[in-house]
């Protein structure tokens, strides 16, 4: 039983058009930690979703016709009532998602972060004056919003992933559809609550929970009103998404999968690395994009490390997110945990061997031990596939050289880390690393004031820092001739 301060927060119908609908469609959210129906919420189905774009491309003009200072007063609201109600935001995600409570209000009050940022930005939205190229030409350049945005995004960060999204759109001028997973739309309710108390107007940002995720997408991706689409998920389905946008030739965002390296040389601080690799590891139970997915220790350092790194591990505690003094939650399901399961054993098969954990644990079907495995080799799937789970493989390597083309030896590059105290070291080997972000001495990347995104297969745009509106904005030139 969820117990909150504002029980009108925990809303379970679909947000369209400013009103609270239903369709006679509904289905269950489960807490992972429990398996117990939370809530059972409405499916807006397709033509929720289509009703939610006519009310998204209606609202535009008025919204975007707002001064920037405007639309900042009403993100500023929206920031400030997030922080206000951080408690009740954060008890609803721990539900539905499982991740410690002290976790979830961090996420809670970094999405809000974004809201405050983008407010921030959106009173700077600034074009160019160019020099004429003739005698009586004058060429100036404005930013314009691209017009109705479709947004599709997973379960792992189930306020964050939307907040990093809605704020920059709304800022610049730009309305909202928002699709969330299907295992987390409780937290996307909860934030639509705040959006219409803040003073959002109707049609402006739309939530259209769905049980059907593909034929929702095909709808967002298909209709000539949506101008863009974000999406933050697995490789697979950005791929689906871009081919399905070609046909309206929509931009897009995708922030896909990850796979991220973390490299630990022999001159690195190694009890900072220790804590660097447990935080970038085991955070959320390791189910976030910018994990250390394979954890690459230079040979001399390499028994030293895993032992300090196996002791911080022992501290970790599993349990429900609600309970006091949980570090690690459960995962979203028990696919999740077949996962792991899958790379653990194939590692131990070809020679890993578990310094620590390597099993379900009696919790529940959704728990996973925090696992640290060695003698691990990059040839194994825990070195090559996201795992998303609680398992840290430490892969040894000789030179420099060696680790700069273990880590890039993958098709994604979003985010990698390195622990070095050799200055030049760490120039040479974050110029070289194929990611869109790097740690340096560092295990926590994430912030509002910087650019998140990847290279490769990993995607395509930036969430958050002044590049993150440019997303959202097109840019027009206008001639100006007989002068
Ligand atoms: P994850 O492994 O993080 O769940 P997915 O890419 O499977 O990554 O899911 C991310 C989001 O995309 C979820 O909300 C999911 O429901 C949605 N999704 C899954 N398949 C499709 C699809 N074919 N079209 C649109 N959205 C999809």
């Amino acid at each position: 039983m969820l117990i909150l301060k504002d029980p009108s927060l925990l809303r379970t119908q679909a947000h369209v058009n400013g009103s609270w609908i239903e369709t006679g469609q509904a289905f269950p959210v489960n807490n992972p930690a429990t398996g117990e129906v939370i809530a059972t919420v409405v499916d807006a189905g397709i033509d929720g979703t289509r009703a939610a774009i006519d009310a998204a491309h209606a609202a535009k003009p008025g919204w975007s016709a707002r001064s920037g200072k405007e639309r900042a007063a009403v993100l500023r609201r929206l920031h400030d009532l997030m922080v206000a109600n951080a408690d009740d935001l954060a008890a609803i995600l721990t539900a539905e998602m499982g991740k410690p409570l002290p976790e979830a209000k961090g996420e809670i009050l970094y999405g809000a972060a974004f809201i405050e940022w983008f407010g921030e930005e959106a009173k700077r939205v600034y074009g160019d004056v160019i020099p004429g190229h003739q005698r009586d030409k004058r060429i100036v350049v404005i930013k314009q919003p691209v017009g109705v945005v479709g947004s599709i995004t997973p379960w792992n960060f189930p306020n964050a992933m939307i907040a990093r999204k809605l704020a920059p759109a709304l800022a610049v001028g730009c309305t909202f559809v928002a699709r969330p997973s299907e295992l987390t739309p409780l937290s996307a309710l909860a934030l639509a609550v705040l959006a219409e108390r803040a003073g959002v107007p109707a049609g402006v940002f739309n939530v259209v929970p769905s049980l059907d995720a593909a034929g929702v997408g095909a709808e967002l991706c298909a209709n000539p009103k949506v101008a863009k689409i974000t999406f933050t998920g697995s490789t697979r389905v950005g791929k689906i998404l871009m081919r399905q946008c070609a046909d309206t030739v929509k931009k897009v965002s995708l922030e896909l999968g990850g796979n991220a390296p973390f490299v630990v040389f022999d001159d690195a601080d190694l009890d900072a690395a220790a804590d660097g690799a447990l935080i970038a590891k085991f955070r959320n139970a390791g189910q976030t994009c910018i994990c250390a997915n394979r954890i690459y220790v230079q040979a001399g350092i390499y028994h030293a490390f895993a032992e300090k790194l196996r002791a911080k591990v022992a501290t970790l505690r599993l349990g429900n997110g609600f309970e006091p003094g949980v570090t690690t939650g459960p995962l979203i399901n028990e696919a999740a945990v077949a996962k792991v399961e899958r790379h653990l054993r194939e590692a131990v098969e070809k020679g890993a061997e578990i310094l620590t954990g390597g099993r379900r644990s009696s919790l529940g079907r959704s728990y996973f031990e925090p696992t640290l495995l060695t003698e691990v080799t990059q040839d194994m799937l825990v070195a090559r596939e996201e795992t998303f789970g609680p398992l840290a493989p430490l892969v040894r390597f000789e030179t420099e050289d060696e680790a700069v083309a273990m880590c890039n030896a993958s098709e994604f590059g979003l985010a990698g880390y390195l622990y070095s105290r050799d200055v030049a070291r760490v120039w040479r080997v974050a110029e070289r690393m194929e990611t869109g972000m790097v740690g340096i001495n560092t295990g926590l990347i994430s912030t509002e004031v910087a650019p998140f995104g990847g290279v490769k297969q990993s995607g395509l745009g930036r969430e958050g820092s002044k590049y993150g509106c440019d997303d959202y904005l097109e840019i027009k030139s206008m001639c100006f001739g007989g002068i």
